[in-house]
Parts: structure tokens; sequence; C-alpha cells
């Protein structure tokens, strides 16, 4: 079910890793960001707009992971927009093998078969550097940055004080880096909220792509706590944050896992340079 957030901005939470969809609500129809994950979820939320008497005249993709690339029939054939960097990367998912390996996946997780794969990853790139989403609905600028995946953008909607973060910025996932050929992730990372630092001033809600919708205290606070967890990470201490160990919400214990993974590989990296 969709919910509002702030004027004309609607959410629909998944029931897997608290994914969050996205609709704007524009003149002529809706932009839909990080359209979902589940077979049932999306054509809910077609179901919910065509309730509202809304159709989707725009689609966004934040990056170019398996669970913010996926799209329903029952959404129409709206642009899917994405940054020229998120949408190089999601065309190497489109081979039959690429997406095999989602659904292997996906297999433990008991959700796979209710995981759409036919409209996977079919997104239009913007031109590199674009600084907005083009439809006719409030402005959404593009914060483009370095962090978690290649071609990661932010949306900062000023005109409804809305910021969605893409997968930053939760109140349950530890800032996960791209670790992945970058040069400098942790620097990057850190670069990246600077930029979401920036427009936090005007945010009256922060919706990350997993977790809750946060208020304009949350905005500040979930800075600071990402960037306290890369200072950690940058220094080789043991990170004092809620997210990981004891004090981790029931079902997201696993994030201390991801978090050793981390610690690891960026050992690897350091031993390697
Ligand atoms: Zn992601």
């Amino acid at each position: 079910m969709l919910r509002q957030v702030a004027a004309g901005v609607l959410v629909h939470e998944s029931e897997f890793l608290q994914s969050n969809a996205v609709v704007v609500q524009g003149p002529t129809g809706v932009l839909l960001i990080d359209a979902g994950l589940q077979d049932h979820e999306m054509a809910c939320i077609a179901n919910d707009l065509s309730g509202l008497g809304q159709t989707v005249v725009a689609g966004f993709s934040t990056h170019p992971h398996w669970d913010h690339l996926l799209w329903l029939a029952d959404l129409g054939t709206a642009p899917r927009y994405a940054t020229a960097r998120c949408a190089a990367a999601a065309q190497d998912q489109l081979s039959e093998d690429a997406k095999a390996e989602i659904t292997a996946h996906l297999e433990p997780t008991g959700i796979a078969e209710r995981v759409p794969l036919d409209l996977f990853g079919l997104v239009t790139a913007l031109p590199a550097g674009a600084a907005e989403i083009p439809w006719d609905g409030p402005l959404v600028r593009i914060i483009e940055h370095e962090a978690h995946a290649p071609g990661h953008a932010a949306l900062f909607i000023e005109e409804r004080g809305v910021l969605v973060a893409g997968d930053m910025l939760s109140d349950v996932l530890i800032p996960m880096l791209d670790l992945n050929g970058t040069a400098d992730p942790i620097e990057d990372y850190l670069a990246a909220l600077r930029l979401l630092e920036g427009v936090a001033g005007g945010a009256d809600a922060v919706i990350p792509g997993h977790g809750s919708v946060g208020d304009a205290d949350q905005v500040h606070e979930r800075i600071g706590r990402d960037r306290a967890y890369v200072h950690a990470l940058r220094a080789g201490r043991v990170p004092d944050d809620p997210r990981i160990g004891p004090s981790a919400q029931p079902g997201w214990e696993w994030v201390g896992d991801v978090h050793e993974g981390q610690v690891q590989r960026l050992a690897q990296r350091n031993a390697g340079s």
C-alpha cells in the first residue's frame, strides 16, 4: 500500500529488506523511483496508482543493483531513467546468464519466483552529468556520486522537502562501500555524504533504499552516523554503531557480517597496495 510521506510523495515498503519504492506526483502522472521487488508488490503499486487515477510517466533507478532495477508490465511503458554510469552497469546484467545469477542469489531468500526479471534493467541512460530528471513534475535534482555502486544517485525534491537517498542514510543498513575497482572507496563515500549534507538543510524527510523514512532531524543524524561508521572503517576501529552488534534490529543481525566482510576486503586492498 502507498503511504504519503510528504505532499505529493508516497512510499511503498516491500516485505523484503524494507525496500522503498517512491512515487512523486506530477501534473500529468507520477515518477516512480526504484519500483520495487516482488511481482505482487509492484502490482499493488500499479493498482493503488490506478485507484488514484494516475499513471507512471517516468521511472528512475538509483543504482545498478538488482533490487533497484525491477519493473512490472502493469506499471506501463514510461521511460525508466538512470545515470549514464548506472545504465552502463545495468546493461552488463541483461544476459540470461546474469539473470540466472540473480535468481540463484535469491534462492535462499525464498522470493526468487516472485521477482520478475522480464523487464529487469531496461533503463534509459541520461546524459552524463545530468542534473535533473526530465519530466514535467516538480524538479528532481540528481545528486550523482561515487558510493555504494557505479553511478549511484540520490534525488532531492526541494519543492517537497524530500531526499531520496538510494542505498545510503539507512537506519538498518550500514554504509556498504563500492569495493569493486574503485580507487578510494572510503574517500568516495565521505565525499558523497558531503554532497548529501549540502541539501540536507532543505529536507524534511529522507527516504532510504531500505529502512524507515526519517524526518528532518533524522537526515542530519543519519549523515553523522554513516560518516562515523566510515571514519571507523578508515581508522581500523570497531564502529560504535547501533546497526551492528546486539543493538541491530530484529531480522537485521546479518548486517554485522556485512561489516566484517568490508573490514576484510579493505584489509586485503591495503595489503595489496
Ligand atoms: Zn544497493
